[in-house]
């Protein structure tokens, strides 16, 4: 068990993806008038009994090699997908694997957020597993997937919970 109560989560993707929304929303804050994530922003947040220090790092391709740059400590990772964005799910499962070969972020607990589920024509979890091919990632890996919308706020709070019971 830890003795403090404090988590550091990178939350990771693509750009577009929707990592600034959904902190927004997780955070009950208006999720109307947002810009697109340039460098990161970091937000400390309580969520139930936990202080979640957030680090949502930005997802344009040219500042992706920095990500690198927040991975010490970090406890857990969100990886947000756009889940009706089809063109870029072979770049989304490649940046993926490449993040998850970093021997810092080894014990890292994993949610994928297949986020946009709201939109029409969005893949649900379970194709975007296998898109991701998440059934063949490394046993040691604490993992989870689950659909969700940072619009309607649906899946948030359920893989947000997953996610602090596995760090606690
Ligand atoms: P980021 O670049 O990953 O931080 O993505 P943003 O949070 O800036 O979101 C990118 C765009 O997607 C914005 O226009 C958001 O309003 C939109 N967006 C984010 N989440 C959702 C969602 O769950 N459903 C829909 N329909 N749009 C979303």
């Amino acid at each position: 068990k830890r003795k403090e109560k404090e988590m550091r989560i990178l939350m990771v993707g693509l750009d577009n993806s929707g990592k600034t929304t959904i902190v927004l929303k997780i955070n009950g804050e208006d999720t109307s008038v947002i810009s697109p994530t340039l460098g990161f922003n970091i937000k400390t947040i309580t969520y139930q009994k936990y202080t979640l220090n957030i680090w949502d790092v930005g997802g344009q391709r040219t500042i992706r090699s920095y990500w690198r740059n927040y991975f010490e400590q970090t406890d857990g990772l969100v990886w947000v997908v756009d889940s009706s964005d089809l063109r870029r799910l072979d770049d989304c499962k490649m940046e993926l694997d490449n993040l998850l070969k970093e021997e810092r972020l080894s014990g890292a607990s994993l949610l994928i957020l297949a986020n946009k589920q709201d939109l029409k024509g969005a893949l649900t979890p379970d194709e975007i597993a296998k898109v991701l091919n998440l059934e063949n990632m490394d046993k040691t890996r604490h993992w989870k997937i689950v659909g969700c919308s940072a619009y309607t706020g649906e899946g948030l709070l359920e893989g947000f919970d997953w996610l602090v019971q596995d760090i606690a």
